[in-house]
C-alpha cells in the first residue's frame, strides 16, 4: 500500500469528485493509497487540515506556515507548540526557505519563522517538513544552527543535488520525491533518486500542485502518487510493490505511526 507523504487535501478542487471529499479519498484508496499526510501552510487554515485528520484514522496532519506565506499570521514558538498538541498533528511544517522571488524583508521573516518552527519541533519532539527552493546553503546552515537533527524530518518535494541530499540525511532527514522526479527534464534529480538509501526516502504528490507524468499540467490528487511510485521503481530497478512497502515503512517510522 502507498502513502502520500505530502498533500494539501483542503486545497484539492473537489469538482471532479462531485464536490464530495469522500470520493477523492476513495479514488486514492482504489489506487492503493492507504495513508495521507495533509500539510498545513498557514495557521488560519489549520482547522481545515485538522478536521479531516480527526475524521479519518488514515489521514494525519501538520501545523506550520509556508515560507512564501508572509501575509499570513506569524505564530510564535509557543503558539506552534499549542497547536501541535493534537494527537493528529504528526509533524511541524511546512516550513523552510524559498528565495525564488524574495526580497530582504521576506528573507528576514523566513529566517525567523524557520527558527520558530525548528524550536517548536524540538519542544514537541515532532519531525519537521521542510520546503527549500533556491536556498539550499541557508537551509542546511539554519537546520544545523538550531540542532534540527534532534528531531529530523523530511525534505519535501526534493529537487536539489546529491550533496544537499547527503547533508540533509546527515541531519536525520528523509528525502521525499514528488511528481518532479517523473519529468523528462529532471535528469539530475533522477540520479539522486537512484542513490538515496532504501531506508531514507518517501514519496508524495504535493496535491493539488505538480502532477506527475502522465498527468502533468493537470490538477494533482493523492491517487497519482502511484505514478511517482512507478517512476521510482523504474529508476531504482525494483518492483512497484517494493517501493510502496519501503516508502510506507519509512513514513511510519519517521512520523511514529503504529
Ligand atoms: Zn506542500
Amino acid at each position: 500500500m502507498l502513502t502520500d507523504s505530502h498533500c494539501h487535501l483542503d486545497k484539492v478542487d473537489l469538482e471532479p469528485f462531485e464536490n464530495d471529499f469522500d470520493n477523492m479519498i476513495n479514488a486514492a484508496t482504489e489506487n492503493d493509497v492507504s495513508q495521507f499526510l495533509c500539510v498545513c501552510i498557514d495557521t488560519e487554515h489549520f482547522q481545515d487540515v485538522l478536521k479531516p485528520a480527526q475524521q479519518y484514522s488514515n489521514i494525519h496532519c501538520s501545523v506550520g506556515v509556508h515560507p512564501t506565506h508572509k501575509e499570513s499570521y506569524s505564530p510564535s514558538v509557543d503558539e506552534l507548540i499549542e497547536l501541535a498538541i493534537h494527537q493528529e498533528v504528526v509533524a511541524i511544517g511546512e516550513t523552510g526557505l524559498d528565495y525564488f522571488r524574495c526580497d530582504d524583508e521576506d528573507m528576514t521573516w523566513q529566517h525567523d519563522m524557520f527558527r520558530n518552527h525548528i524550536r517548536a519541533a524540538i519542544a514537541t519532539q515532532k519531525p519537521l517538513i521542510i520546503h527549500t527552493r533556491s536556498a539550499k546553503e541557508d537551509t542546511i546552515r539554519i537546520l544545523r544552527e538550531e540542532n534540527a537533527e534532534k528531531v529530523g524530518g523530511v525534505m519535501h518535494c526534493f529537487a536539489e543535488d546529491w550533496d544537499t541530499a547527503q547533508k540533509s540525511m546527515d541531519l536525520n532527514f528523509y528525502i521525499s520525491f514528488s511528481g518532479i522526479v517523473s519529468f523528462n527534464s529532471a535528469k539530475e534529480l533522477q540520479e539522486v533518486a537512484k542513490l538515496v538509501p532504501e531506508d531514507r526516502f518517501l514519496i508524495e504528490t504535493d496535491s493539488p500542485w505538480l502532477a506527475p507524468v502522465p498527468k502533468r499540467g493537470r490538477p494533482n490528487q493523492p491517487a497519482y502518487v502511484k505514478y511517482v511510485a512507478e517512476k521510482m521503481a523504474d529508476l531504482r530497478e525494483c518492483s512497484y510493490q517494493h517501493i510502496a512497502k519501503v516508502s510506507t515503512d519509512n513514513f511510519n517510522k519517521l512520523f511514529k505511526i503504529s
